[in-house]
């Protein structure tokens, strides 16, 4: 197998960012892209923060169709937007074949979200991205089907894969997900590639949050996507995870005491 633990993939981001390596990569931003004087204070505090990378839907899966979707387009101008002013790259999921093309065209990395982990002709078609892949873990996926969705596509070409764990369904409702810090010790050592932990959509809970983030980083964890908006009771998808930008740049500080950032 390609995913197999010869070495340790470090993927490059920008030319700045990495993932993988010694230091550990922190992803911030609001679960949607709003506008862009919400970008803008997101990006603007969590750049002095030492936060190397945003992230914002633009394409949203939401359970309900009729919920905010998602502002397309104008979304990725603006992700680019705040890219250029910054030089942060931007994270952003991907959600169908078709939106390939025009998603690379403006994000860094593109995220495969949960819903997607075996939706076998998107994995195909990203192995002929020239951008790093995050590839989250399915609703209900095995470690084992997990690690089989990313050797699609680095058999299709591309390498650049990092994992993410963000929680599994179970029988309790208390936490959104259940985080599997087994699954973050166990693809470190069955895989080469950086496996990034999402605190956010595991928890659901934004009190929960900080521990979670310190608990990956123990268990070996590269780095942490988390999700964060200027007016989190205000966001228009996933609120009740939502961090305030003071709390996530309280969280860099606590993770800053513990491992190397930049
Ligand atoms: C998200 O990152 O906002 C998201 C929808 O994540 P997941 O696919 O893990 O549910
Ligand atoms: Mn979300």
């Amino acid at each position: 197998l390609k995913t197999e633990p010869s070495h340790s993939s470090i993927i490059q981001i920008s030319e700045r960012v990495s993932a993988g390596g010694s230091e550990l990569l922190l992803i911030g931003g609001p679960c949607s892209v709003e506008s862009r004087a919400q970008m803008d204070a997101v990006a603007s505090r969590l750049s002095v923060a030492g936060v190397q990378a945003l992230r914002g839907g633009v394409y949203k899966p939401r359970t309900s169709p009729y919920d905010f979707q998602g502002m397309g387009r104008e979304g990725l101008e603006i992700l680019a937007a705040v890219r250029d002013r910054t030089g942060m790259p931007v994270v952003t999921e991907v959600m169908a074949v078709s939106q390939i093309e025009e998603i690379a065209a403006y994000a860094d990395v593109l995220q495969i979200g949960s819903r997607n982990m075996q939706n076998f002709d998107l994995l195909k078609a990203l192995g002929h991205v020239d951008k790093p892949i995050l590839l989250k873990r399915g609703l209900a996926a095995t470690i084992e089907e997990f690690v089989m969705a990313a050797e699609y596509i680095l058999a299709h070409g591309n390498p650049n894969v990092m994992l993410c764990e963000r929680g599994i369904r179970s029988f309790d409702t208390y936490t959104r997900n259940v985080l599997d810090l087994g699954a973050v010790v166990a693809l470190k050592q069955i895989t080469h590639l950086p496996v990034i932990v999402d605190p956010s959509h595991a928890a659901g809970k934004r009190e929960l949050v900080p521990n979670l983030t310190l608990a990956a980083i123990a268990a070996g964890a590269d780095g942490l996507i988390i999700e964060c908006h200027p007016d989190p009771e205000k966001s228009v998808s996933d609120a009740r995870q939502a961090l305030s930008l003071d709390d996530m740049v309280a969280i860099v500080e606590k993770v800053r005491a513990i491992a190397p950032i930049v």
